[in-house]
C-alpha cells in the first residue's frame, strides 16, 4: 500500500540511475506508478492508447443517439449522457487495497462511491406457461456470517428447501475455511452440495458470472470461493456494493494522472511498447516515437500483450516464468447496453437482475445524474455477440418490459462490446497464473492475471500493481 509521505521529493534514490518504466496505463499499471510516485520513485507510464484506465475507463460519445427519435432525446438527456464507462463496473466492500488506493489519492470515497448493502432482486420474464418469478435477499445489519446466514434463510422466492441447502453449503465451506483440496468447477462444487437447478439459476449462477464472468461449468470453484472467502467471511460491510456515481476517468484515472505527475512522474500517452531489449545492466525500450533506457521495467499489459510484446523482444519466454506459469489465457466478452429511457424512468433499486434471459445485471445509472439511462451488463459469450445492435437492444428492452411494470419505449441506446473483457478463470488456473517475479533481474509483471487469488477485477489489478511496486523498491534499496 502506498505510504503517505508528507515530505514529497525531500530526497531521491541515487541508486537508479533510470526512471522505472511501467508499460500500460490501466489500473495495474496506474496502482504502480502511484506506489512508485509516493516513494519519491521516478517513473514513466507508456500507455498505448490516447487515454488511460484500461479497460475500466470512461468513454465520450460525441454522438450517442442510435434511433430516430432525436427530438425526444433532446429534450430528456442533457450533455452528461454522453460520457459512458466502457463497462459498467462495480467494486465489493471487500476491495480494500483499491480503497486505500482511493484514499492514498485524496479522492472522497463518499462522493464518487455509493455504498449500498447487499440486496439482491433478480426478476424473470412472464411467459406463457411460467408465471413471472422474483428472488429477493437483504443482509440485515448482523456481524458476519450471522448476516449471511440470515440473509439466506430469508430469501423470499426460494423453497425451505433451497434456503437450507444453501446456508449448510455456506457453513460448510465455512468450516473448510473456503479452500478445496482440489480445484473442480463451480457446477461440480454446486452438484457436490446438492444446490437444485432453480437455485443454481436464480442465485449461483448470477453470481459466479458477475464475479468471475466465467460460465459455472468451467469456472474455478476455489477462485469462486476465494471471493465468497473475502465477501462474507470477515466484515458484514465486505459484501457491500460499491457503485460508482462518476464515471471511472473522473473518478480514477484523473486523480491519479495528477497524483503521478505531482509526484514527478510522467506519463506518455499514445505511446505504444513495441519489445524490450536487455542491455548488461538495462533495457531498451522501443516505442513507435522512441527509446527509453531502464533497469527495472513493469510490464502491467493485457498477458497476451505481455506475450506478443516478450515474443518480439530476445527475453524468450521459457526462461521468463518458473514452470507452469504462463501468459497464454482465455478470454471471455463482456456487453454493455445503456438504454436511455424518458428521465423519469427509474429502477426499483439501483441494481436488479434478470433471470432466464440475456439481461444479467440492470444498473441504474442515474446514480451517475444520467436520469433514465439504465446499463445493462450480459457477461459471457451468446447470441448477443452476433445480433444486430438494433435488435439486441429491442430484445434487452423487451425483456425488462416483461419485468417491469410500465416501461416506456427507450429513446436511444449505445452498446459497447469487450471481446478479451476479462481472462477465463477456470479450473486450476492459480496454477497458471504467473507471480510478478519473472527469472530475469528487473522485469516485472502487473495486471489483474497475476497471482492474486482473486478473478479479473479491478482490486486484483490495484493488488498485482501495488505488489509489482513493492519488488522495485525491495530491489532498489537493496541496491544501495
Ligand atoms: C466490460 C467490463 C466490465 C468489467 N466489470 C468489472 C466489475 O464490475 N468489477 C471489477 O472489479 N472488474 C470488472 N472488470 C475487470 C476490470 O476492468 C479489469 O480486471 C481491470 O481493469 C484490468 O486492469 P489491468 O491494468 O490489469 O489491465 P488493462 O486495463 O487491460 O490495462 C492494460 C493497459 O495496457 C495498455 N497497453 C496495451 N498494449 C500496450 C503497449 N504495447 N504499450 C503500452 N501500453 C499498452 C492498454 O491500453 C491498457 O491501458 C470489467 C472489465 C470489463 C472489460
Amino acid at each position: 500500500m502506498p505510504k503517505h509521505s508528507n515530505n514529497k521529493h525531500a530526497h531521491k534514490h541515487p541508486a537508479h540511475k533510470h526512471p522505472v518504466i511501467i508499460i500500460g496505463g490501466g489500473w495495474s499499471g496506474l496502482a504502480c506508478a502511484i506506489t512508485l510516485a509516493d516513494n519519491n520513485i521516478p517513473i514513466v507510464l507508456l500507455e498505448s492508447a490516447p487515454q488511460l484506465g484500461g479497460r475500466a475507463r470512461g468513454v465520450h460519445f460525441k454522438q450517442f443517439l442510435n434511433t430516430a427519435d432525436k427530438k425526444a432525446y433532446s429534450t430528456q438527456a442533457n450533455r452528461s449522457h454522453q460520457q459512458l464507462d466502457n463497462g459498467q463496473h462495480i467494486m465489493l466492500g471487500a476491495y480494500h487495497t483499491t480503497l486505500s488506493l482511493f484514499h492514498c489519492l485524496g479522492i472522497d470515497t463518499k462522493k464518487v462511491l455509493q455504498r449500498q448493502t447487499l440486496q439482491l432482486s433478480l426478476f424473470s420474464p412472464k411467459t406463457d406457461n411460467n408465471k413471472k418469478q422474483a428472488i429477493h435477499l437483504t443482509t440485515p445489519k448482523l456481524p458476519a456470517p450471522l448476516h449471511l446466514i440470515i440473509a439466506l434463510a430469508t430469501t423470499q422466492g426460494l423453497s425451505v428447501k433451497e434456503r437450507f441447502s444453501a446456508i449448510s453449503m455456506s457453513i460448510k465451506l465455512a468450516i473448510k475455511q473456503f479452500t478445496l483440496k482440489k480445484d473442480i468447477s463451480v457446477k461440480a462444487l454446486l452438484n457436490h452440495y446438492q444446490q437444485s437447478a432453480f437455485l443454481i439459476q436464480v442465485l449461483w449462477e448470477p453470481l459466479c458470472l458477475a464475479t468471475m464472468n466465467t460460465p459455472i461449468h468451467s469456472a474455478s470453484a476455489q477462485v469462486f470461493l476465494n471471493v465468497l472467502k473475502d465477501s462474507f467471511g470477515h466484515k458484514r460491510s465486505d459484501c457491500d456494493y460499491l457503485f460508482f456515481k462518476q464515471n471511472l476517468s473522473e473518478c480514477f484515472c484523473q486523480p491519479a494522472e495528477t497524483f503521478i505527475e505531482q509526484h514527478g512522474g510522467s506519463i506518455h500517452l499514445s505511446s505504444k511498447v513495441i519489445d524490450i531489449i536487455p542491455k548488461a545492466h538495462s533495457f531498451i525500450i522501443n516505442t513507435a516515437y522512441g527509446q527509453f533506457e531502464s533497469s527495472n521495467i513493469v510490464l502491467a499489459t493485457p498477458a497476451a500483450i505481455s506475450q506478443k510484446i516478450l515474443s518480439k523482444s530476445p527475453i524468450a519466454s521459457p526462461y521468463l516464468l518458473p514452470r507452469k506459469a504462463s501468459l497464454e489465457f482465455q478470454y471471455e466478452p463482456i456487453c454493455t447496453v445503456y438504454l436511455q429511457y424518458p428521465s423519469s424512468t427509474q429502477l426499483p433499486q439501483t441494481m436488479i437482475g434478470l433471470f432466464a434471459t440475456l439481461s444479467q445485471w440492470i444498473i441504474d445509472r442515474s446514480l451517475c445524474q444520467q436520469d433514465g439511462l439504465l446499463a445493462i451488463v450480459i457477461s459471457g459469450s451468446g447470441k448477443h455477440l452476433t445480433m444486430a445492435q438494433q435488435d439486441l437492444a429491442q430484445q434487452i428492452h423487451n425483456e425488462l418490459s416483461a419485468c417491469l411494470d410500465k416501461l416506456p419505449q427507450f429513446i436511444d441506446y449505445q452498446i459497447i462490446i469487450e471481446k478479451k473483457a476479462t481472462f477465463s478463470a477456470k479450473v486450476d488456473i492459480e496454477k497458471q497464473r504467473p507471480s510478478n517475479k519473472t527469472q530475469i533481474n528487473g522485469l516485472f509483471l502487473a495486471g489483474d492475471y497475476t497471482q492474486t487469488r482473486y478473478p479479473s477485477t479491478l482490486e486484483g489489478a490495484v493488488k498485482s500493481g501495488i505488489c509489482a511496486a513493492q519488488l522495485v523498491l525491495e530491489k532498489i534499496n537493496t541496491q544501495q
